[in-house]
């Protein structure tokens, strides 16, 4: 089987630019694709960023136990299909599935071999600069996430791993660290 890798972190925080590095320095690394009922951003790909689905498309799959974990989020509903990890299992490759806090704590129930890290900002003011710089979401949107991010800050000790990402390099340093280290337990 697969290594499992759950990543958390405030919206913001720049989880997904560190799982991009991450998967540059470790070829076994694959991202789960996430099935989601927000719309696309610009340059958004459906089957490649998210599974885009109508909300009643999302209810169906949840009725049927297709997801091995699933949340709201900001009046959005994101899930982590359970073929999304049967595809692959060797124990060399790693899959990374990057959810917010309600998901990881269901996966850390179902499936507590996964490691989980937290990506925290250097601070909370941190996050609203680089939401507002990445101008994807609108002011209302921004808010909304904001006041999630000061509830998963709370949360931070519940993960095993917790990286600041006060500096990109350190980041991804510390994050290939703790995925090697998963990968050679596995070996040895
Ligand atoms: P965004 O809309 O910015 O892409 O994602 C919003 C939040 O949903 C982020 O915290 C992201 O990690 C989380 N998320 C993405 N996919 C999933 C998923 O499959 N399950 C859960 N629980 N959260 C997800």
């Amino acid at each position: 089987m697969a290594h499992l890798i759950v990543i958390t972190g405030p919206s913001g925080v720049g989880k997904g630019t560190l799982i991009t590095l991450l998967r540059e320095r470790i070829a076994s690394v694959r991202l789960s694709i996430s099935a989601t009922t927000r719309e696309p951003r610009q340059g958004e790909r459906d089957g490649v960023d998210y599974h885009f689905l109508a909300d009643d498309a999302f209810d169906v799959l949840i009725a049927e136990g297709a997801f091995a974990e699933h949340a709201r989020y900001a009046g959005k509903q994101y899930g982590t299909l359970l073929t999304e990890l049967d595809e692959r299992d060797g124990a060399e490759d790693v899959i990374v599935l990057e959810i917010e806090l309600q998901g990881a704590r269901q996966i850390r129930q179902s499936m507590p071999s996964a490691l989980q890290v937290f990506i925290a900002p250097p601070s909370f003011d941190s996050l609203r600069e680089r939401l507002v710089r990445r101008g994807t979401d609108s002011a209302q949107t921004i808010d909304e996430r904001l006041a999630v991010a000061r509830e998963e800050l709370g949360a931070q000790d519940e993960f095993s791993e917790v990286i600041v990402n006060d500096n990109l390099d350190n980041a991804v340093e510390a994050l290939e660290r703790l995925v090697q280290g998963q990968l050679r337990g596995a070996i040895d």
